[in-house]
């Protein structure tokens, strides 16, 4: 007979079956338990038979995981996040949903270089939306903290980042830059070599331990990034991009970030800011996403049509999802973080299993958060591989 427990029971849980995990996971079907939203066990798929009274979900060997974290992207729906100010809040929720619908359970918002009145600005929003909005239930992506992208860049590997508002980096501009909002910094894109302080990651890391110092925008040598990645620097912002490229007799920063266990590398993967080739060499370099994570690096205008948008004072031509100025400088793309795993799948550069962590579990390590496991929300993803189209899809599973 049935209680009302019972009922309640059947209607808050469900089984999801013969699923594939991504990498991480050994490649086999699982059978996962979803109660009220979390989920309770991950196992060996033993068998098919079916949970008397509750809800079963066959997979029929589709993946899932948990939705994707991206962090890098400069803005959505034609707002950028420099841009934001205290009247913003509607429009940071838009873009959480929005974010929410492309697959994304958590972001970085990413601060590029612009004046410290705007980003004192920016800041101050995100801290309140914060405040106002996560405690709520909503379906949109979580705002994971700051990822502020410079201004402490080598002038000459600033790529789109205008020169005016660089910054030299010194512990006391860092320090002024972020003023009252450490809370909320998560990440911290510099260039270690335009420092004259020595030992300013190491002070960086023991002053602020929650931030995480990433290098890029950067022309450090091997041995200087070595030097930062010892004094706790842990992260790479877009490989290849705004760095040199790898040079067999001077490895530089990403030749020293792909041999250093400790150090995760973000990339972009639409094609144009790294070719596939090099996409695929990258990611055996970096033992796939062991130590390589996946960003969108996706401007103001994704969700937008392409086409020619305002970009601070600038202007930015947009083409099928790749963004540059008009001098052909690459300034990001427009392509949802979920386009780059079917198309690392669609090039051929990693299996299936590997592509969908680059996106899902590999950030979420880079920024010490847990990845598919029990006890986690069961914010889902079901991917698909179509054979006859060669084609990748996702949606969402909608708890029952
Ligand atoms: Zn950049």
């Amino acid at each position: 007979m049935n209680t009302n427990n019972d009922s309640h029971f059947r209607q808050n849980s469900y089984y999801l079956i013969n699923a594939r995990l991504p990498k991480n996971y050994v490649e086999q079907r699982y059978e996962l338990y979803i109660e009220n939203g979390l989920i309770r066990s991950i196992q060996t798929q033993i068998s098919d038979r079916k949970k008397e009274s509750i809800p079963v979900i066959d997979c029929q060997g589709d993946w899932v995981s948990l939705g994707g974290v991206d962090m890098q992207i400069n803005g959505a729906l034609g707002l950028p996040f420099p841009d934001l100010e205290e009247n913003h809040l509607d429009r940071l929720l838009d873009i959480s949903q929005f974010l929410w619908k492309q697959g994304v359970d958590g972001f970085l918002p990413t601060i590029v270089t612009t004046s410290a009145e705007k980003v004192a600005r920016s800041l101050a929003t995100i801290s309140r939306y914060i405040q106002q909005y996560h405690s709520q239930k909503y379906e949109a992506a979580k705002i994971l903290g700051v990822h502020l992208e410079g201004p402490f860049l080598n002038p000459k590997k600033r790529g789109a980042h205008p020169e005016k508002y660089l910054s030299s980096f010194t512990l006391d501009n860092f320090r002024g830059l972020i003023g009252k909002y450490c809370q909320q910094v998560r990440v911290v894109t510099c260039a270690p070599e335009i420092s004259s302080e020595q030992r300013i990651i190491a002070e960086l890391r023991s002053r602020y331990p929650e931030i995480l110092i990433s290098l890029g925008h950067s022309l450090a040598t091997a041995a200087e990034a070595e030097r930062s990645f010892r004094q706790g620097a842990s992260l790479v912002t877009h490989a290849f991009n705004a760095m040199p490229s790898l040079h067999h007799r001077e490895s530089g920063l990403l030749g020293a970030a792909l041999v250093h266990s400790g150090v995760k590398a973000g990339f972009i993967a639409d094609g144009e800011h790294i070719s596939p080739m090099m996409l695929k060499l990258l990611l055996r370099m970096g033992e796939g996403s062991k130590r390589l994570f996946l960003v969108s690096d996706a401007l103001a205008a994704l969700g937008l049509d392409d086409g020619t948008y305002p970009w601070d004072d600038r202007t930015i031509i947009v083409k099928q999802g790749t963004a540059r100025l008009a001098d052909g400088t690459l300034a990001g793309t427009t392509l949802p973080l979920l386009s780059g795993v079917s198309n690392l799948v669609k090039w051929g550069v990693c299996d299936i299993g590997s592509a969908i962590a680059l996106a899902t579990e590999s950030p979420r390590e880079a920024l010490g958060e847990n990845g598919l496991a029990v006890g986690q929300p069961a914010n889902l993803l079901r991917w698909h591989w179509e054979d006859s189209t060669a084609n990748l899809t996702w949606e969402r599973i909608t708890n029952l």
